[in-house]
């Protein structure tokens, strides 16, 4: 069912600015890396009500002016990725000069930037980084702190073949994102006269599927005057996506949260793993992991998150049966009674990992992941999830996710993260 916000997209209740991404790289066509930056970009503008009209991919190389002839005399701002490198394949920046008609001059800030990059690092810089350097005679040029390459924005005002703002942003996602926050919504917000953005809100929940979720929630919803929402589900968590005046985001909020407050995993955007850090944080205690099924998932997930050394000391990476036993002192004669994916083997998993850690909790996970080693009683996606604590007795609980092992590794880490953030 489309909710008013996927409606809404569909009617075309077009913002008076027509937007355009330009996306470049060989490897985007080739399959070898994932085009997330349309996307990425579309959420970021979703908040300001603003839309992509249309999104383009092109390869390396001359097919981009081609791409950006088109583009320029269609959209109102055309935001170009990629291709800002010192390589010979990188030539957006002189394909763009060409067909907007301007000189290519080598900026001195960028200059000195390019060189303290290379400076900091105690690397020589090449001389063809000297390259990125270059930018269209009058436009801005946007610092890049995460890379070498500058980003550059040309007016429209300067650009003598059609009144087109063009963007250009480096291809590595984490030089992009910041620079796209910090350059370019600012001058997109300008052009685009917006004013007071709508406001909007995320909320995460997990434990509770989509579907489940939409029917609880979405009647109430749909009543609220002036709202815009929609769902999006990822493997275990769901986000509702709320836009509308404050008094709209309000009512639907605590209309959520009468049903779901205690499947809330945020309401700021945050992951499941860095609500899990704060909330360790703010208690002043530890965390340790005891994986087995999930390879060192969870104690990946959460030393994603900065913070994490305050409030995680050990992870467990068990996988094999003499790995238990020697590490976290699971017995025999459990792991053969009981077999190793079994509540008792768990309930010791996290036992062994709070004892030897000295951390407050300690959460275990031990599954069959498949697509083998499944039976009639342990189908593939059964995993038991185990938490101790000082203090308490220990608790395990049962999961059963029959997925890919990638998928399932996820679930089931999104599981236990989320005993870990209910104790909490
Ligand atoms: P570099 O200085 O690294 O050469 P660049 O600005 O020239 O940067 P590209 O060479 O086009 O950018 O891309 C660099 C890397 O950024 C790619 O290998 C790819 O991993 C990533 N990347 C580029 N475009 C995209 C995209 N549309 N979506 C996701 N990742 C991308
Ligand atoms: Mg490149």
């Amino acid at each position: 069912m489309l909710s008013s916000l996927e409606n809404r997209a569909r009617t075309g209740n077009a913002p008076p600015v027509r937007i355009e991404v330009l996306n470049t790289g060989t490897e985007l066509m080739l399959g070898h890396t994932l085009n997330t930056h349309g996307a990425w970009i579309a959420r970021e503008l979703f908040p300001l009500g603003l839309t992509i009209a249309r999104q383009t991919t092109v390869p390396d190389g001359e097919a981009i002016r081609d791409a950006l002839v088109e583009t320029v005399e269609r959209a109102d701002a055309v935001i170009v990725t990629g291709g800002l490198g010192p390589t010979s394949d990188d030539l957006t920046r002189e394909l763009t000069a060409e067909v907007l008609g301007l000189d290519l001059i080598e900026d001195e800030a960028a200059m000195r930037s390019i060189e303290a990059f290379f400076a900091l690092r105690g690397r020589p810089m090449a001389d063809s980084n000297r390259k990125q350097a270059l930018s269209p005679a009058g436009a801005d040029v946007l610092p890049n702190p995460n890379g070498t390459a500058p980003g550059v924005y040309v007016p429209p005002r300067l650009n003598g073949r059609a009144n087109c703002a063009v963007f250009l942003l480096p291809g590595p996602p984490r030089e992009l994102h910041p620079m796209f926050r910090v350059e370019v919504i600012p001058r997109l917000r300008a052009l685009a006269g917006v004013e007071t953005p709508p406001h909007s809100l995320v909320l995460k929940f997990t434990g509770i599927g989509e579907s489940d979720f939409h029917q609880g929630i979405d009647e109430r919803l749909a009543a609220v005057p002036g709202l815009e929402y929609g769902y999006c589900a990822h493997i275990g968590e769901v986000d509702l996506r709320l836009v509308g005046g404050p008094a709209a985001i309000e009512t639907a909020r605590a209309i959520a949260l009468e049903s779901f407050s205690a499947q809330l995993v945020s309401d700021d955007g945050s992951s499941l793993e860095e609500t899990v850090v704060r909330l360790l944080a703010a208690r002043g205690m530890k965390l340790a992991t005891a994986e087995s099924c999930t390879g060192g998932l969870i104690s990946c997930r959460v030393t994603d998150v900065s913070g994490a050394s305050e409030v995680f000391t050990h992870g467990f990476v068990t996988y094999a049966n003499e790995a238990k036993k020697e590490l976290l002192g699971v017995s025999a004669s459990d792991l053969e009674t009981h077999g190793a994916v079994s509540e008792t083997v768990a309930l010791a998993m996290a036992e062994g990992a709070l004892r030897a850690s000295g951390a407050d909790i300690a959460v275990s996970v031990t599954g069959i992941a498949g697509p083998t080693g499944g039976t009639t009683e342990k189908p593939v996606g059964t995993a038991w999830i185990g938490l101790a604590r000082k203090g308490a007795e220990p608790a395990a609980f049962k999961v059963f996710h029959p997925r890919n092992r990638h998928d399932f590794k996820l679930a089931v880490s999104q599981a236990a993260l989320d005993a870990v953030r209910r104790v909490l």
